[in-house]
């Protein structure tokens, strides 16, 4: 078992003041603390945006990848060794947008993993244009007059996918968040955890304040995560109340056997442990060229 500080880098956070990354990343760090899973055997793959540097504050095994592609390398580490705990981060515009195809196929196959989003419904890193989940009107660097697009629905799109788990929660909510995570962390298949988290210095609409308004718990509300048509009917509420009500927790999940419970080269164990004889790989070689 690692503690929060065991968690927790020398390297001191580039974040504004205020982001709700730091509130994410504590809570990330007391779920992997409170489930006893070892700092030695966990990795963090991260994205790029101001969610990028991820990778950098937590004290686990790590790899900062490509735009939109952190859930690619987590796939391959999980793959090679599914003895670890694998986490992917990355933003909106990083999961949602430029590795949406990533992002889709990720529920057929369910590796076992978790997906966290830090949704904040704008470009940070590049100072302020619309993302995927910025809201259809939003005036942003990029949308002077009003954003033109209609706003992308990360968990409906999930759960039609085939996600297993699909979750999400809102930064200013820390212990709500650190147990969503832990449900997340110990679901066996991919887990998305979408969090709602303020861009305290490019998006001025939705703040801490305008998401406390109007966020409330499913748990609370009697929500059945086994049900499907509900789930969905859940994930559609935040616009058809013109976001009025905008639900957390878990909307869905259900057991289904991972990639690697399938795959019959991993039922010997990890990859890293298959002994392969040099005239093995001549042999594969032979037959591919
Ligand atoms: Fe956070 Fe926005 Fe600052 Fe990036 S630009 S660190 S998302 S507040």
């Amino acid at each position: 078992m690692s503690s929060i500080q065991e968690l927790t880098t020398k390297e001191k956070p580039q974040w504004c003041p205020g982001c709700g990354n730091f509130g994410l990343h504590m809570a990330l760090k007391g779920a992997l603390s409170e489930l006893g899973i070892p700092k030695e055997k966990t990795v963090l793959v991260s994205g790029v945006g101001c969610s990028g540097k991820a990778s950098h504050y937590i004290n686990t095994y790590g790899f900062e990848s490509l735009h939109g592609r952190s859930v690619t390398v987590a796939s391959g580490v999980k793959l090679a060794n599914h003895g670890l705990t694998v986490i992917a981060e990355g933003g909106d515009g990083d999961g949602y947008g430029i590795g949406s195809a990533h992002f889709l196929h990720s529920f057929r196959r369910n590796i076992d993993l978790t997906y966290i989003v830090h949704d904040n419904s704008i470009y940070g890193l590049t100072t302020g244009q619309a993302s995927p989940t910025s809201q259809h009107g939003m005036k942003t660097k990029s949308t002077p007059h009003g954003n033109l697009e209609m706003q992308f629905n990360p968990l409906a799109v999930a759960i039609a996918a085939g996600g297993t788990f699909v979750a999400r929660v809102f930064a200013g909510d820390m212990a709500h968040m650190k147990e969503v995570f832990k449900q997340a962390l110990q679901h066996k298949g991919f887990a998305l955890v979408d969090v709602l988290q303020p861009c305290v210095t490019f998006n001025k609409l939705n703040t801490f304040a305008w998401w406390q308004q109007r966020v409330y718990k499913l748990e609370s509300a009697g929500h059945d995560p086994k049900n499907k048509a509900a789930a969905m009917e859940k994930a559609f509420e935040e616009m058809s109340s013109n976001y009025s009500k905008i639900p957390t927790g878990v909307f869905y999940k259900e057991e289904r056997p991972t990639y690697v419970d399938e795959s019959p080269q991993l039922a010997s164990g990890p990859l890293i442990g298959h002994a392969v004889k040099s005239a093995e790989i001549e042999k594969a070689f032979e037959e591919f060229m």
